[in-house]
């Protein structure tokens, strides 16, 4: 039901590539970074959106966990 005709659009987008295996590092205290990776709402952005890698995803989704934990990411806006 999620699934609509303009997620193939989102496919033929620039190929985005993984931040981190560029060599960036993130970690909690990179808010600028990590804003990225949340929406308006505060959610965490699917790497399908971000280009993030597998890996990495999962390696931002804690940093933005232990950012909202310390207050520094809303949990919701
Ligand atoms: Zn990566």
């Amino acid at each position: 039901m999620a699934m609509s005709k303009d997620f193939k659009d989102y496919g033929r987008r620039k190929k985005k590539v993984c931040i981190m295996c560029t060599g960036k590092d993130v970690n909690y205290k990179d808010v600028d970074t990590l804003r990225k990776y949340i929406n308006d709402r505060g959610k965490i952005v699917p790497r399908r959106v971000t280009g993030t890698c597998a890996r990495h995803q999962r390696h931002i989704a804690r940093e933005i966990k232990r950012a909202r934990a310390i207050g520094l990411l809303p949990y919701t806006k």
